[in-house]
């Protein structure tokens, strides 16, 4: 079976967050059952060089109306993975992958539009022997739509990471597509409220639709989590499943993370300790025997971060040290830099430092992770790998892979943490004064860290439930 793996931002050529490493974990672990091959927009950032990207000789032209555009496709090895990029100008000569946290790039639609158009090339004419095209996110979502239209022998998977971000766009987008508004601007297709929605083309002309948890796949049936589509959604439930997220071990290991002072497993979980010494004394933070809570992630209102900045002054006067990394909505930032001022236990950093983040894991004892809806969440996994215990706000992938430590039993593979029901700051601070006991508690506390390591966070089992699915849908050779 031959899969092609399409996707706007893959580690480590271009990340913004959980997409990235989704994109290059799954195929890798997929390679152990099928080929494999990925491919991504060549923005202009991307270094060429260090990653040997070149040429494949292959230029494709779409013509749009009275506009026409070239498409080369590039090709590059990683860690035994073959990665095809497109390159097109408008595509690529952007400085970051979308816009900025609060503003999409006007042309967004255009330049992933001219992407898809480019994965479709590239199967039709450049590698014609792929069987399985697996979307992710409303990027690549046109994908299934122009697939749909060709009636290849084609089986189109289409993976929801996040249905907050949709692809939303004014009605003129179809003509500049090349879209037919008659076939395309209603509302079983891509009609959203007015404007259109790429997203809505990746659900209605997929083969199978996935979402990144099992919880996540029920929660977007509803009005709380469905984002405006939940009905939609819900007339295309049956293709519709969860899968939970895995990460790649080989990129987050704390036995040989380079990022990392000391580096240590869960036979060695004391070696931990020297990390977070390390970290605590290079951030000027002050020292003695205190936990460090630590938060990573986006500064959006989708990861709580508004419940986090009205805890932060509720246990900054604990005995604790915080540290948090992010970036996105600065009027966040400005809020907690503020509370950084107040409390000298507090430290902030502004920006995308994946070493710094693999540092804070090692160093840390828990991670907060108030998020107000979760399609799964990968940062309670890699921490709980590092051996910390995550605080979680119990919702989509975080209920599902973070269990209450109440309900501790040693010889069950799975994680446990601290969880809260309700998204509100009260139940938050309980929660970390909950956690805050269970630290004092030291044989507990270790033997729930040490646990929480030894668990199999891998892509192993999702690999395999995405390979079978796969093959359910396969329409050659069955
Ligand atoms: P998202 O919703 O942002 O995709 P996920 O939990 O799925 O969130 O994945 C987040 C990934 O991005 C993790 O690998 C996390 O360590 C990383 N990350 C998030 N913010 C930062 C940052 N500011 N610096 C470094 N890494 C970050």
């Amino acid at each position: 079976m031959r899969v092609l793996f399409a996707s706007s931002e893959v580690y480590p050529f271009a990340k913004s967050g959980g997409l990235a490493d989704v994109s290059f974990g799954l195929p890798k672990a997929l390679s152990q059952k099928c080929d494999v091959d990925i491919i991504m927009p060549l923005y202009g950032f991307i270094d060429k060089k260090r990653y040997h990207i070149l040429s494949t000789g292959r230029v494709f032209t779409v013509a749009w109306g009275r506009k026409s555009y070239e498409l080369e496709i590039f090709q590059a090895t990683y860690e035994g993975i073959v990665c095809y990029f497109v390159y097109t100008p408008v595509l690529s000569c952007k400085k970051s992958l979308y816009g900025t946290a609060s503003r999409g790039y006007v042309d967004n639609d255009l330049r992933f539009g001219l992407f898809c158009k480019g994965v479709l090339a590239w199967m039709q004419q450049g590698d014609t022997s792929y069987d399985t095209l697996h979307l992710n996110d409303w990027q690549t979502a046109l994908c299934a739509l122009w697939a749909k239209e060709e009636k290849r022998d084609l089986s189109v998977v289409y993976t929801i990471h996040n249905l907050a971000y949709q692809g939303v766009f004014e009605k003129e987008s179809l003509k500049r597509l090349g879209l037919d508004p008659k076939r395309y601007d209603h509302m079983e297709s891509m009609e959203f409220y007015g404007n259109i929605s790429f997203m809505k083309a990746g659900i209605a002309y997929a083969d199978a639709v996935t979402t990144v948890s099992p919880g996540y796949a029920k929660e977007i049936l509803t009005p709380r989590f469905g984002a405006g589509l939940e009905g939609f959604l819900q007339r295309h439930q049956k293709k519709l499943t969860g899968i939970l997220n895995g990460i790649d071990l080989s990129h987050f290991s704390p036995l040989s993370d380079t990022a990392l002072v000391a580096n240590y497993e869960s036979e060695s979980y004391e070696k931990k300790a020297l990390n977070k010494e390390a970290f605590i004394r290079e951030q000027g933070l002050p020292e003695g025997a205190k936990p460090l809570l630590i938060f990573i992630g986006r500064f959006t209102w989708q990861k709580g971060i508004d419940l986090l900045v009205s805890a932060l002054s509720q246990i900054a006067p604990m005995d604790i040290n915080i540290a948090v990394l992010g970036d996105g909505e600065t009027q966040y930032h400005q809020k907690i830099a503020k509370l950084s001022r107040q409390h000298k236990n507090i430290d902030v950093v502004y920006g995308y430092d994946e070493s710094r983040a693999h540092r804070m894991y090692a160093a840390a004892d828990f991670l907060l992770m108030p998020s107000l809806f979760e399609p799964c969440g990968l940062n309670q996994l890699i921490g709980m790998h590092y051996g910390l215990i995550p605080i979680v706000h119990y919702v989509g992938g975080l209920k599902d892979s973070v269990h209450p430590v109440e309900e501790f039993d040693a010889k069950n593979a799975i994680g446990y943490g601290i969880g809260f029901e309700e998204p509100d700051a009260k139940a938050f601070v309980e929660a970390v004064k909950k956690a805050l006991k269970l630290y004092r508690r030291k044989d507990a506390f270790e033997t729930i860290c040490r646990h929480n390591m030894r668990c199999d966070f891998s892509w192993s089992s999702g690999a395999q439930a995405y390979e079978a699915l796969y093959r359910s849908l396969k329409k050659v050779d069955q």
